[in-house]
C-alpha cells in the first residue's frame, strides 16, 4: 500500500533502520536529564536550525503536537485578544480552542480563492471597510494564521505574509503543520511557527515543533504565565539546558534527529516540492477528468492538493484507489464528501507519484 494521506503520512523508509538504532543505542531508557539525552536534543535543535535555515536568534521548542502549540500560544503569549483569519477547518478549530482561554477573540472567515490581503483590503468594495480592517490590524495583539490549510489545500504566500506583517505590531503566530519541512519560509515574517512531525517531515506522529522569534520570548516574559506544565517560560528554561519540561517522546526526538541528518537543505527540498506541485496541478487539470478544489494559483497549497467532485465519484475513486494499493486522503471538514486530498510531502517518491498519476489518468 502506498499512501498520499496528508497526515499521518508516508514516513521515510529509512525510519525502519533508525528505529532499530534507537533501540540499540540505549537512548530509549535514558533519563531525560542525562548527558546522553541532552546530547540528542542539542543535536536535533542544531540540525533544525541548519537544515530548515532557521535564524540563530529564533529558539526552538519541542512539544507534543500542533494542537498543544495552539494552547500554548493562547495561554502564554496572549493577555487579552487574539485575532484569527482562517479559511478552513484547522484555522477554525484553533479559533474555537482559543475562545475558551483568551478573554477576547475574533474570527474572520475568508474564501479559499481569496488571498489574505485581498480578503482584508480589496474585496471590501467599500473603502471605509478596508480602512477599518487596516486600523484593526494595527491594534491586534496576536494574529493567528494558517500557512497551509490542510483541510482544503490552500496556502498563504510569503509576499502576502510580508504585506500583513508590515501593517501590524501583533505577534504573528503561524500554523505551518502541513508545510514545515517542505516549504522555504521567510522566518522573520512570523513570530511563532509551529508544526507536527507527521506531515511534511515524514515521521511517525507524537511530536510538535515550535519556532519562536526573540520577540516571542519577550512577550512570554511580559505575560508571565507560570501556571502550567506547558507554560512557554518553563519550556524555555528547560530547553536552555537541553532538557524538557516533562518526560518527552525520546523516540520521536531521536527519529527527528536522524531524519534531519539525511535531509538536504530546505532550499533544495522546497524546490522539488514546488516543482512537483506545479506538475500536479497541471496534470490534474489537463490529463484527468478531475478539477482542483482551489482555482486561484495564488492560494493553492504546494504541499496538500485538494481535488473536488460529486460525493459519489469521490467515494468510488477512494475505494478504487484502495483496490489498486493506493491510499488517497479523505476530504476534511466542510469538504469531507466533496474532495479527496493528495499529500505532496517530501518523503513521497517519484515512482509513487507516477503510479498515482497513472491511476488518475484511467479513473
Ligand atoms: C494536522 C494539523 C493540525 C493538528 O496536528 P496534531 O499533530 O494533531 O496536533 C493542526 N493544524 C494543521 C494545519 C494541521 O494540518
Amino acid at each position: 500500500m502506498i499512501t498520499f494521506y496528508p497526515g499521518p503520512s508516508k514516513i521515510y523508509p529509512q525510519v525502519e533502520g533508525y528505529l532499530q538504532d534507537a533501540f540499540q543505542t540505549g537512548i530509549l531508557s535514558m533519563n531525560h536529564r542525562s548527558e546522553g539525552f541532552m546530547e540528542v536534543l542539542r543535536e536535533t535543535l542544531r540540525l533544525l536550525h541548519l537544515k530548515l535555515n532557521i535564524p540563530a536568534d529564533y529558539s526552538i521548542y519541542l512539544v507534543s503536537s500542533a494542537t498543544e502549540a495552539w494552547e500554548i500560544i493562547a495561554q502564554s503569549l496572549t493577555t487579552h485578544h487574539s485575532a484569527h483569519h482562517y479559511n478552513g477547518a484547522f484555522g477554525k478549530k484553533w479559533f474555537s480552542y482559543a475562545t475558551h482561554i483568551v478573554p477576547q477573540t475574533s474570527g474572520s472567515l475568508f474564501a479559499i480563492e481569496h488571498t489574505l490581503p485581498y480578503h482584508l483590503f480589496e474585496y471590501e468594495e467599500d473603502s471605509t471597510r478596508a480602512d477599518f480592517n487596516r486600523r484593526r490590524l494595527g491594534e491586534y495583539e496576536v494574529l493567528c494564521l494558517t500557512h497551509s490549510e490542510t483541510s482544503n489545500g490552500t496556502q498563504i504566500r510569503m509576499e502576502d505574509l510580508r504585506q500583513i506583517r508590515e501593517l501590524t505590531p501583533a505577534l504573528v503566530a503561524i500554523d505551518a503543520t502541513s508545510s514545515l519541512g517542505g516549504a522555504d519560509f521567510e522566518w522573520q515574517l512570523g513570530d511563532v511557527w509551529f508544526a507536527s512531525v507527521q506531515k511534511c517531515l515524514g515521521l511517525p506522529p507524537g511530536l510538535g515543533i515550535m519556532v519562536c522569534s526573540p520577540n516571542t520570548l519577550a512577550k512570554a516574559q511580559k505575560v508571565n504565565d507560570i501556571l502550567r506544565y506547558n507554560s512557554l517560560l518553563f519550556i524555555h528554561e528547560n530547553f536552555e539546558k537541553y532538557q524538557t519540561h516533562y518526560t518527552p517522546n525520546t523516540l520521536g526526538i531521536y527519529l527527528l534527529m536522524r531524519v534531519l541528518q539525511q535531509l538536504p537543505s530546505i532550499a533544495e527540498v522546497s524546490a522539488v516540492v514546488e516543482q512537483r506541485a506545479r506538475e500536479w496541478y497541471s496534470f490534474v487539470e489537463n490529463e484527468t477528468k478531475w478539477t482542483p478544489l482551489v482555482q486561484n494559483p495564488n492560494t493553492r497549497s504546494d504541499t496538500v492538493i485538494a481535488i473536488k467532485g460529486e460525493p459519489s465519484q469521490i467515494q468510488s475513486i477512494k475505494s478504487d484507489a484502495k483496490k489498486a494499493g493506493i491510499t488517497l486522503g479523505n476530504g476534511y471538514g466542510e469538504w469531507k464528501n466533496t474532495t479527496f486530498r493528495i499529500a505532496n510531502f517530501p518523503a513521497i517518491e517519484e515512482w509513487e507519484i507516477q503510479k498515482l498519476k497513472q491511476f488518475l489518468r484511467e479513473n
